[in-house]
């Protein structure tokens, strides 16, 4: 059984309880992380806490804990929960008020809620579907104005990937006026003629921690990189596409509504990518 950590307190899984009346069940007002656990170590943890400083400050949320202190719950979890390889999920909501209503609490009177867990996945850094490649399907993004915050807000993602599997695919890219937008959970690239290209940031996408270390290290080996919009019709003549997120870190896309990219195997650029992630990752991971 795991153990889990709940507004200060380390519990067994089945001993930690929130309130019906927290607002992140009641409306998702709440916002998270997912960092990579590799080796028993933490990968990018800082960019994490900065990100979730950032979504947290949007939403006028109040912080329970320290950055300091957010580390040491982190490696306490890593430990207690035996992680070698994984991820640590943390949750930080609106907290629980006497009584459901719209307007925000008063955070002295209502603290946030904060919630990590861990979840083991040996074999994260080797998942054979590297070698493989990921099947998408484009839908429509019908996602709300602010997907630069990290809500808990799962819903439409949530059913992307269902869309996906029922259409035989791996996983959805959205579009939103033609142009790709992110994949449910990750963000997407396509590569033409060597070149890198992938929506530059805004609103209207995460702010994906594993993409800015992706493209800091390809501008590092030289590659070009090119922030732009792209439609699925462009990326359907590409030579490669493939995703990052913080728990498959960099992920070859070989099919795309059907039409096989590169003959259908990963190409060049995804897998070394992937390869100088893991490496550089590994050796900042802490
Ligand atoms: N876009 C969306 C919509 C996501 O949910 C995620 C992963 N949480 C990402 C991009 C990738 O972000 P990161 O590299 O920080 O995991």
């Amino acid at each position: 059984m795991r153990t889990v950590y709940l507004n200060g307190e380390y519990l067994p899984e089945n001993e930690a309880r929130v309130s019906i009346f927290d607002r992140g069940f009641l409306m998702a007002d709440g916002v998270y992380e997912v960092t990579s656990v590799l080796g028993g170590k933490l990968i990018d943890f800082d960019g994490h806490a900065v990100r979730l400083q950032r979504s947290l400050d949007a939403l006028d949320m109040a912080n329970p804990i320290s950055t300091e202190d957010l580390l040491a719950v982190h490696r306490e979890l890593v430990q207690r929960n035996d992680i070698d390889e994984g991820m640590i999920y943390l949750q930080i909501t609106r907290g629980a008020p006497e009584d459901r209503d719209f307007v925000f609490p008063d955070p002295d009177q209502t603290p946030p809620t904060i919630v990590l867990f861990t979840q083991s996945k040996p074999g994260l850094a080797a998942n054979p579907v590297a070698q493989k490649g990921l099947k998408v399907i484009s839908i429509e993004d019908i996602r709300w104005g602010r997907r630069d915050i990290k809500t808990v807000q799962l819903l439409y993602p949530s059913m992307g990937k269902m869309m996906a599997k029922k259409a035989g695919a791996d996983d959805a890219w959205m579009t939103e006026n033609g142009f790709v937008t992110e994949g449910t959970s990750n963000n997407a690239y396509i590569v033409k003629d060597g070149k890198i290209i992938t929506r530059a940031l805004s609103n209207d996408i995460l702010h994906g921690i594993t993409r800015a270390a992706v493209l800091r290290f390809a501008a590092e080996a030289q590659m070009e990189v090119e922030e732009r919009n792209f439609t699925i019709e462009e990326a359907k003549t590409a030579d490669e596409a493939f995703i990052t997120s913080a728990s498959t870190f960099v992920m070859p896309v070989v099919q795309i509504d059907g039409v096989p990219l590169g003959g259908g195997v990963p190409g060049r650029v995804a897998p070394r990518l992937r390869e100088i992630y893991l490496e550089e990752s590994l050796k900042k991971a802490i």
